[in-house]
């Protein structure tokens, strides 16, 4: 065992503050790392705040991780001290099932082990810490390697759950050249859709509720970006869409989206609100024989296609960097919508 230092949440209505947690020894398979920057995912404060239920407290949230290896056990053989790592949102799984063995690891049949807020694989009743602490131990099976440039490294952590989670459904739908393919919400998740489904080659709609994120949704890929407010927009485009992927964090119309798609055309949904959306109406499917579907991040192979294809594209996610004392602001200002476009803490200034 060892200490680290970490930031929490001690009941849903406290702010994150300072605690110190213990991690366990490496044991043979296992990877230590010490934790350089960690991005601010919605997911994080839904669960700091027990919005989905079933939260474990102390909470401490952090799933976009990227570290440096301190040391490796004996029979890890993908990572050496010194390497520069990710994990995302998954440390662990039943490797034994059929879901984890096609590489569906977020589907694990067994229920996978989530980087915080879940028992460990065996041990009911244990609680995994995420990555607002300086130090974490992991399963070498769920470290990434990361070949991004050494000064983007903050840019890069938002990739392991923004990026997979909207990565994954974009090539399950394979999105590519000649699909007109909808983003909804530029927040964390949908500014990195933008960005993934326009290097696919889609053309791309940015449905957004902030007007003045029209600029910043054009010079991330977008072709045109729809104010989803204004009826009048949105009417436009009625029957067109191959695709859409939302992102919402919050309940919203479905219907207004599920009419912009053309016959056969699917909506899925990876924004996971507190509370449900309104049902939609049965008729906008049937007429069109249109899909409304769901996805889950997405598995460690993935995950690993993903960061390398945002490196080869030099894809990053557009980031402000803030210290782990300024969490609690962080997470005000992303209930407001107002973040451009990830927070990402700098776990330097945890020791600080
Ligand atoms: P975020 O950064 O807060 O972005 C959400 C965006 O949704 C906002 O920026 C805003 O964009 C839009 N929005 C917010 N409230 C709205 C409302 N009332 N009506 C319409 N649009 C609204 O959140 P995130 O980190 O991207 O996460 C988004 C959701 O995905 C969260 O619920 C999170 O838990 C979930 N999530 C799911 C998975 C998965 O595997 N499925 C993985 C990670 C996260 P505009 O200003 O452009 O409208
Ligand atoms: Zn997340």
């Amino acid at each position: 065992m060892s200490q680290a230092q970490a930031y929490a949440a001690q009941f849903p209505s406290s702010a994150l503050a300072p605690l110190s947690i213990k991690r366990r020894t490496p044991g043979q398979l296992d990877v230590a790392m010490d934790i350089l920057f960690c991005g601010v995912c919605h997911s994080d404060l839904h669960t700091a705040r027990d919005e989905w239920g079933g939260s474990i407290y102390p909470v401490v949230p952090g799933h976009e991780i990227v570290g440096r290896v301190t040391a490796v056990g004996d029979l890890v053989s993908k990572f050496k001290v010194g390497d520069t790592v990710g994990v995302g949102c998954m440390v662990d799984s039943c490797q034994h099932c059929s879901a984890c063995a096609d590489d569906l690891e977020q589907y694990c049949e067994n229920g996978f082990t989530g980087t915080y807020n879940s028992p460990e694989q065996g041990k009911p009743g244990s609680n995994t810490y995420g990555g607002y602490s300086n130090h974490l131990v992991v399963r070498e099976s769920f470290v990434l390697k990361i070949s991004h440039d050494a000064a983007d490294l903050a840019a890069v952590a938002p990739l392991l759950c923004a990026g997979i989670t909207t990565y994954s459904p974009l090539r399950q739908w394979k999105v590519g050249p000649g699909h007109k393919v909808g983003i909804v919400g530029l927040g964390g998740l949908g500014h990195m859709g933008v960005k993934i489904a326009a290097v696919m080659g889609a053309h791309v709609v940015l449905f957004t509720t902030s007007d003045n994120k029209r600029e910043d949704a054009l010079r991330m890929g977008a072709k045109e970006v729809v104010n989803s407010k204004n009826a009048a927009e949105m009417a436009q485009h009625t029957g067109t869409f191959d695709f859409i992927l939302n992102t919402v964090a919050a309940p919203h119309n479905l219907d207004a989206f599920l009419v912009l798609l053309k016959l056969d055309g699917t909506m899925t949904l990876v924004g996971a609100p507190a509370s449900p959306h309104p049902s939609p109406g049965v008729f906008n499917l049937i007429m069109k024989r249109r899909r409304l579907a769901g996805s889950l991040i997405g598995g460690i192979r993935e995950t690993q296609e993903m960061l390398d294809f945002c490196a080869e594209h030099g894809i990053l996610s557009d980031i402000e960097t803030i210290r782990m004392d300024e969490i609690n602001t962080a997470y005000e200002r992303m209930l407001k919508s107002d973040v451009k476009y990830r927070f990402v803490v700098d776990m330097a200034t945890l020791a600080a």
